[in-house]
């Protein structure tokens, strides 16, 4: 069960309101890498995990992701906080309060839409989505995914604190973003502690590619290192000389029924291409001086122009 402690997990001291801020910390709050998706993504996890261990940290990390969706939250509402009134109350000229929610980003969104208060967006607007939740059920895919979440929040929140001069949203943010680093520890130590995590599954790949690196984009700009050369990488670098990979004549095939057989020789006969056509085409005939050349046409007028063409140029020297 779920309770509500009306003391916030850190202190939000925000020194003036700023509605063109809020909409930009709105990022944290229901962006992809925000806390409603972090949270979300652990507790969803956290009810299927099967290991008791996982399980309860998964849930003590989702609700303290909630916890910080309402830090998060309380900055935006504080930063809104004189937008909000404004708007309602009505006491500004029409064109000082148009100026107010104006201020940037989609502050004026924020404002006439949501009236202030701490939508479910990114902040450029964009609802907040399930699909930002991308577990599979598999612990050593989604503690990897979890662990590139946590590093991507991490990189948002400094962004954050890189825009503000506000001492307390400043220290706030960094908090919240110390805490994606200490979740990020927490989920790389769970994927670890997991003794075959890798390759991720039950079936191992398949012994003749497992280690080869395909130099599929060669020429300047070649690079060796340890994710292509030494003990673990077989490096292919003749591409044409050993396609397919397996040997095979490269060709796709399938076992058709003969009833299938028939219907798809008639499919292909009836939509055949004929390559020795010579069709006129709209373009052909709409073809200007604007359109450029046409085909293998002078502009002049080739002998081969096709007839409708030189009819429709004829006219217009008439
Ligand atoms: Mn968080
Ligand atoms: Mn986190």
């Amino acid at each position: 069960m779920f309770m509500h402690n009306k003391r916030l997990q850190y202190t939000v001291r925000v020194s003036e309101p700023n509605p063109a801020l809020a909409s930009l910390l709105l990022e944290q709050f229901g962006g992809p890498d925000g806390e409603l998706a972090a949270a979300m993504r652990y507790f969803t996890q956290g009810l299927g995990e099967a290991d008791p261990g996982r399980k309860d940290m998964l849930l003590d990390i989702a609700t303290e992701e909630l916890s910080h969706l309402e830090v998060i939250g309380s900055i935006v509402a504080m930063l809104n906080k004189g937008a909000k009134s404004a708007l309602t109350e009505a006491t500004m000229e029409e064109a000082d309060l148009y100026m107010s929610i104006n201020a940037g980003g989609n502050s004026h969104t924020q404002a006439i839409l949501y009236g202030g208060g701490p939508a479910l967006t990114n902040s450029s607007g964009v609802p907040w989505t399930a699909a930002y939740v991308d577990t599979r059920g598999d612990p050593v895919c989604d503690l990897r995914s979890n662990i590139a979440a946590e590093s991507r929040a991490k990189i948002v929140y400094e962004r954050l604190i890189n825009i503000t001069d506000d001492p307390g949203i400043k220290d706030a943010l960094g908090f919240l973003m110390t805490r994606e680093v200490a979740h990020q520890k927490s989920f790389e130590k769970a994927l670890y502690s997991i003794k075959d995590n890798f390759p991720p599954g039950k079936l191992p790949g398949l012994a003749a590619y497992a280690n080869l690196y395909v130099n599929t984009s060669q020429g300047e700009g070649d690079t060796t290192g340890p994710w292509n050369e030494g003990d673990q990488w077989e490096r292919l670098d003749d591409i044409e000389g050993n396609l397919p990979l397996d040997g095979g004549d490269g060709d796709a095939t399938v076992t058709l029924s003969k009833a299938e057989v028939k219907d798809y020789a008639a499919m292909a006969k009836r939509l055949a291409s004929d390559p020795k056509a010579t069709p006129v085409t709209g373009a052909d005939l709409g073809g200007g001086p604007g359109a450029g050349k046409l085909s293998d046409e002078d502009m002049g007028g080739a002998a081969d122009m096709p007839e409708a063409k030189k009819m429709a140029l004829a006219q217009t020297k008439a």
